[in-house]
């Protein structure tokens, strides 16, 4: 380890003052420890926001779900109004890490969490996201468990949250405050493709604190949920994963919301698989139709073809269970 500096702030404008000047937000500490431990990451100053007001699961006027950044992982799994309204997003947290790291980490700080790429945590490998202009190890390397959506020629690297793939379906918004004030941006234009620059993973401007994911009031019921394959059933993240939600009244699906996660450089939203779902009646067929669509567009790379069947597979078979053919 290295020596820094640590402060704690009791206040978002205390925080965003201290961020300022350079300091890096740290919530649970889960990712941004670790990463400091291998000096991928070697913040000089790091600001512990776990005291501020940020831990609460409310409901507006609106009907909106909110869900303060720093509300545990666990507890947001847990939540009465979380689980049912939006058991895809109780799935997803439950299915993440392990018990001990969902009580400590946050859903703000899950969200921003970095990549598992070994390539991305090996200082001794080229990674452009590390440190640009140095090559893509895992292009040429082992890459598995490597993206098969959204790449480019620079960085392969997948986005490994599951919650989040829970949030891209859902169309949720990330809320912010930061020196000019407050903002909300919509989930899908808050994670960045990696393109040239894959050092530039989101959107948030210097200092800016995220301080809440917020799920917009979709019709009722909505059914939902989230299925993840991975190597081992429990402490791995996804080869491929869906999150599915959908409204079917008399019969027709008039809501369909759908997105992968395991296989993209971001959570992969399917909107051409919404699209073949809506005003249709469930039926094995229509799942089968549907997700042959989730894949169109796949680059696989040498050793991750088999994720293309996979993701196929992965995302009927979840259309199938919450669309109630099953
Ligand atoms: C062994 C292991 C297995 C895991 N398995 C999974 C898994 O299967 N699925 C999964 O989804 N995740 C998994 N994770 C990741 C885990 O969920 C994240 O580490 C955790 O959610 C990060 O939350 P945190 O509060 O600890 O973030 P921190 O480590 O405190 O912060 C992470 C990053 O977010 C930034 N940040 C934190 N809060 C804010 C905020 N409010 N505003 C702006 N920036 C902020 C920090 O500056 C930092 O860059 C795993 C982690 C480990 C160590």
């Amino acid at each position: 380890m290295f020596p820094f500096t640590y402060t704690k702030v009791s206040s978002t404008r205390e925080a965003i003052t201290a961020a300022q000047r350079g300091g890096r937000y740290v919530a649970g500490g889960t990712t941004l420890v670790d990463l400091m431990r291998e000096t991928v990451e070697r913040p000089d100053t790091v600001v512990d926001i776990s005291a501020l007001p940020l831990r609460e699961i409310t409901t507006t006027s609106r009907g909106e779900l909110r869900i303060g950044a720093l509300v545990r992982m666990a507890d947001a799994a847990a939540d009465p109004t979380v689980r049912a309204r939006y058991p895809v997003i109780a799935d997803a947290l439950e299915l993440s890490a392990s018990a001990q790291l969902r009580n400590m980490a946050t859903i703000g700080g899950n969200v921003m969490q970095r990549t598992r790429c070994t390539y991305f945590r090996d200082m001794s490998a080229a990674c452009n996201k590390r440190q640009p202009g140095t090559g893509c190890a895992a292009r040429e390397g082992f890459n598995r468990s490597h993206a098969i959506l959204g790449v480019s020629e620079a960085c392969v690297a997948t986005h490994p949250s599951d919650v989040a793939v829970a949030f891209a379906a859902l169309d949720a918004s990330i809320d912010l405050i930061g020196p000019d004030g407050v903002r909300r941006i919509p989930f899908a234009e808050f994670l960045l493709l990696p393109g040239s620059t894959p050092n530039r993973e989101h959107s948030l401007r210097p200092a800016e604190l995220i301080t809440a994911v917020t799920i917009p009031a979709h019709p009722r019921p909505l059914r939902s949920g989230y299925l993840k394959v991975r190597d081992r059933q429990s402490y791995e993240f996804a080869l491929t994963s869906a999150a599915v939600a959908m409204h079917v009244q008399a019969g027709v699906i008039r809501i369909a919301k759908v997105a992968a996660g395991g296989v993209g450089t971001v959570p992969w939203k399917l909107p051409a698989v919404e699209r073949h779902l809506v005003g249709q009646r469930p039926s094995d067929r229509l799942w089968a139709t549907a997700a042959a669509k989730a894949v169109d567009g796949t680059q696989p790379l040498a050793h991750n073809e088999f994720k293309v069947e996979l993701l196929k597979r992965t995302v009927e078979r979840q259309l199938r269970i919450v669309g109630g053919t099953r």
